[in-house]
Order: C-alpha cells, then structure tokens, then sequence
C-alpha cells in the first residue's frame, strides 16, 4: 500500500522526521526536525538525509517544535520545492522559531569554526542561514482543523487538534484507491495531555489503516497537574526558603509546561 521509512526519532527522540512512499511512486514527509543532542552517533544527523530532498512531492509538518521542524529550511535549500501543509497557528509560530533557529546556526558555525580553526581543520558551513529560513516560509500553506485538504485528486489530509502545543495536530493522510474506497495513514506528531491552561485538549483522531504514534513517555505514567503544581512548589520551597538558594527560570521555551507559567516582572516592579 505505501512504504514508511522513518528517519528520525526512532530509537531516540528528536529529529522527528518520517517518509512515505505511495504505490505510485509519491512521497510525502512527515515533519522535518532538527536532531538536538549530543549523542556521538548522530554527529552528521542533520547534515545528511536519509533521501533525495528534491524528490519529495509533499511535506506535512505537525507541530512547529524545532525537534520537528528544525530541518525544513534546510531541505529547502537542499532542493524540496513543493507545499510544507500545516495548521495556520503552526505556520505563524514557524516564522518565528525557524528564524530563531537559523540564528542560533549562524553563530553556533563561527564558534565551532574558530575551534576547528585551532585544530587545523577545516571550517562547516551554517546548516542553512536566516536567508534560507525566511525562503522556505514561502512554502507553507496554513490551514484550519478539522477539514480535509485537498493535496490532489488522490491525496487529502485532515489535522485535528492534539492539545500538545499552539497549533500542533495530528496528521490523517487519506488516499484514495478507487472510486470511493480508501485508505488512511495516521501520524499522531506530539500527543499533549487534557485538561491543560490555555491549550485545549487533544481531540481523537479518524480511524486509520496504518499509525506512526509518538511514544515518548510510552514508559511513564504522568501525574495529573495538581501534582505538578504541589511538586513545583516543594522545589521553590526547598531551594529558596529551607536552602535560602536562588531561583532561576528559564523562560525561552515554546510550549505551556507548569514552568512556563510563572510570571516573572521587571526588576522595578518586585520589592
Ligand atoms: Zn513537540
């Protein structure tokens, strides 16, 4: 029915990227992330594909978390020239992380290079540049939930909300066989948790033939949110009253974990 390779996230947990090749020859990819770690084995990850970017027809991108969504300016640079199909929340928060991201590769490239400098050796280049970045965002074509998109006569695709962060969804791919028969492929992307602030909760996805499912707490059981909360507190208790210690937050994450959510005002405003 189709081929499912999975080039990333698999056996760990960044780098989420999987490609699917339809029985006549179509390819679709699955989000595009940036692996981010420091495992040794995984060195060149984000600098080579595991397939020809240019032969890619379609992508389809879940959530914008750089883990995957990191690689798209990349891949565009490489050689994809067709539509990156997302919700529209995901599109807009793209623009901003993917710049972001470039940035962070720009200047990661000049410290590693006066490193590699000293050692002789000779220079990288950025994995792609705020130019390639801002190029790539001319693909994306934002869309709403809960509707199927029309990719083409064969191929649709329907996103439903899944409560992971802004704009994040699950992904049903349905293809079309003959004359009113189908199939579906399921992707779940990041999967978030009911009954969170802000976000609402992920909503169940279509039935499908085939899924790719997250399971990056597959292992663990959470603990619901006034756990969370009574747990945060313990932390601020133990490190700034019994230890008489500092608390430091760091607030540059995208997402709207517990720790997001305390706000901390400008040094004139606390007393
Ligand atoms: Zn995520």
């Amino acid at each position: 029915m189709a081929k499912i390779k999975f080039c990333g996230a698999a056996q760990t947990v960044t780098g989420s990227s999987h490609l699917i090749t339809l029985d006549d020859g179509t390819k679709i990819l699955l989000d595009c992330g940036l692996y981010q770690g420091n495992e040794d084995k995984y060195d060149n990850f984000n600098r080579q594909w595991e397939f020809d970017p240019s032969e890619i027809d379609y992508m389809i991108l879940s959530h914008a978390h750089i883990d995957h969504s990191g690689r798209i300016p990349k891949l565009s640079k490489d050689g994809y020239k067709g539509d990156i199909i997302c919700t529209s929340a995901t599109r807009d928060l793209a623009s901003i992380m993917l710049m972001d991201s470039a940035y962070i590769q720009e200047k990661d490239v000049v410290y590693l290079n006066k490193r590699k400098e000293r050692l002789g050796l000779k220079p990288v280049e950025a994995l792609y540049t705020i130019e390639d970045a801002r190029n790539c965002m001319d693909q994306f074509i934002g869309i709403g939930y809960n509707r199927w998109y029309r990719i083409n006569d064969d191929l649709s695709v329907r996103f439903r909300d899944s409560g992971h962060i802004l704009g994040s969804a699950s992904v049903t791919v349905r293809i079309k066989k003959e004359e009113g028969y189908y199939k579906y492929i399921g992707f779940t992307g990041d999967i978030g948790r009911p009954d969170r602030p802000i976000l609402r909760d992920p909503v169940p996805m279509d039935d499908v033939d085939y899924l790719i499912c997250e399971s990056t707490y597959g292992g663990k059981s959470h603990g619901g949110i006034p756990d969370n909360k009574q747990e945060l507190l313990d932390v601020i208790h133990h490190t700034c009253v019994e230890k008489r210690g500092k608390l430091i937050i760091p607030a540059f994450s995208v997402g709207t974990d517990t720790r997001d959510r305390i706000h901390v005002g400008p040094a004139r405003n606390r007393r």
